[in-house]
């Protein structure tokens, strides 16, 4: 069917432009709803006419990505997963990133402290929270009671969604009727237990895994699933290690995806999921190997799996305050494949206080590339600095190609710092330009009326320029001088 465009979208709307929607034309909406901004259901004259019901259900179909979207959980933190329309992210973008679940056995006697550190954790990088999403609860004691009571536990210190895993359906089924008011996926619908998973699942409208490491099969399970009513279905062709198997594992995802999002294959059409957790069951880890050895492999794999657009992957290592270090690779590669690729990443302009600025502080000035305004903004705390920083619109473009390209220009810096009054906040009147505008002092000195400063090329070395050159009173003489 491929992308439909604005004006297919466009033909099966209103037309009354009434803006009940938030939009100011229909045209906009349809705009929107391409973007995934607005949804069907906000268009109140599609949802109450009943004249128009028809065109409702055909702009739903038609505004539903080949790749249909799970959600898990509820509340804040719910996650959704899945939703994607193109096979490589510079197509169009990626829309849902990778979901990362940790994953917790039942009876791991840390469980709710290790919830709860999972829940609160967040690691500021470019402007953006990375967090991890949800949690998987593996049964380990074979025993309901205990999986139930671990279950409600989670439910009660974590926010986060919970994935129940458990292959024994009476412990996965009381478990999970414990806690579907929260909306746990269930792990998993097999060969074997399609029909009872499946019937719970449609009956308390909860998402569910089909797994299989037969294609075939996994597609089988999904056609059942859904003519049991199923709607949302999550894929897990089974991630296995040892020669050979990588590629195998790889191999059965990006099938999966080209299935949903290229041949617009029914049974296909769900999010994926891997399991690079699954190495610790796999593989004999008492061979001398150390411990970081072994968490290696399943970091390869779960890097594999987010760089080819795997909907979930469900991690073992990493749920130690020691073993950041494995959230950290993981959740930083997530954030740069994940990024849109059509947009600059950009920050809004502004004046900004770092630290408690006085009167004396300094005025640095950057772009508004947010890539640049953010390290410099950490080099200067990083240099226990009390200053301001004008962040001036760039177009979003880096300072190197926006001096050269004329969005960074001395008329664009002067008109910032009268717009956000940058010289009414100080005593002075000095600016510190990057480096790598230096070229631009001379007219922003006239421009701006003020005495310009070349800073350090690199914001790594504001500490050492501000220690070693930073002269405000001698800078302001010269400033005064020079006006008389
Ligand atoms: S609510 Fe519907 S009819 Fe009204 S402007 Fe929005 S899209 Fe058009």
């Amino acid at each position: 069917m491929g992308r439909p465009s604005p004006l297919e979208i466009y033909a099966l709307l209103d037309k009354s432009n009434c803006k009940d929607c938030g939009r100011d034309t229909c045209m906009a909406f349809a705009t929107d709803l391409l973007e995934r901004k607005v949804v069907v259901q906000d268009c109140t004259h599609l949802m109450q006419d009943p004249k128009q019901a028809k065109k409702r259900d055909k702009l739903i179909v038609l505004a539903s990505p080949p790749q249909k979207s799970v959600l898990v959980g509820v509340g804040d933190r719910q996650c959704i997963i899945g939703g994607e329309e193109v096979l490589n992210r510079h197509q169009l973008t990626y829309y849902n990133e990778t979901a990362i679940f940790m994953e917790i056995a039942d009876d791991d006697p840390d469980l709710e402290k290790t919830a709860k550190y999972l829940t609160d954790l967040a690691i500021e990088r470019m402007g953006e929270a990375l967090i991890v999403n949800g949690i998987t609860l593996r049964c380990v004691s074979g025993d309901v009671d205990q999986f139930k009571l671990a279950a409600k536990k989670l439910t009660e210190v974590s926010t986060l969604p919970v994935m129940l895993a458990c292959l024994n359906l009476d412990i996965l089924l009381a478990a999970a009727a414990e806690i579907k008011d929260y909306k746990p996926l269930l792990y998993a619908a097999t060969k074997d237990s399609w029909e009872q998973v499946g019937k719970f699942a449609v009956q308390n409208n909860l998402p569910i895994v089909a797994v299989s490491n037969d294609l075939d099969e996994l597609m089988s399970l999904s056609a059942s699933l859904q003519k049991l009513g199923a709607k949302e279905i999550v894929l897990d062709a089974m991630t296995i290690f040892g020669p050979g198997n990588l590629a195998l594992t790889y191999d059965n995802i990006l099938q999966l995806r080209i299935a949903a999002i290229d041949k617009e294959d029914a049974n296909a059409s769900f999010p994926i999921m891997g399991l690079p957790a699954a190495y610790w069951s796999q593989v004999k880890i008492d061979d001398g190997k150390k411990l970081w050895e072994h968490q290696y492999q399943e970091i390869i794999m779960a890097a594999i799996m987010e760089s080819i657009d795997t909907s979930l992957i469900v991690l073992h290592s990493g749920k130690e305050e020691e073993d950041i270090w494995v959230l950290l690779a993981i959740m930083t590669l997530r954030q740069s494949v994940f990024s849109d690729p059509r947009i600059y990443p950009t920050a809004d302009p502004g004046l900004y206080e770092i630290g408690e600025p006085t009167k004396e502080s300094a005025i640095f000035v950057t772009s508004n590339y947010r890539l640049t305004k953010i390290p410099v903004e950490i080099d200067i705390k990083g240099a226990n600095l009390n200053a301001y920083l004008l962040v001036v619109d760039s177009e979003g473009i880096g300072i190197e190609s926006a001096v050269a390209g004329g969005q960074f220009s001395a008329g664009a810096i002067a008109e910032a710092v009268k717009e956000f009054g940058a010289f009414e906040k100080v005593n002075h009147r000095i600016l510190i330009i990057p480096g790598m505008a230096a070229r631009l002092s001379g007219a922003l000195e006239d421009e701006a009326d003020a005495y310009v400063v070349v800073g350090p090329r690199d914001s790594s070395g504001i500490a050492k320029y501000m220690k070693e050159l930073w002269k405000p009173e001698e800078f302001m003489k010269i400033y005064e001088d020079l006006k008389e």
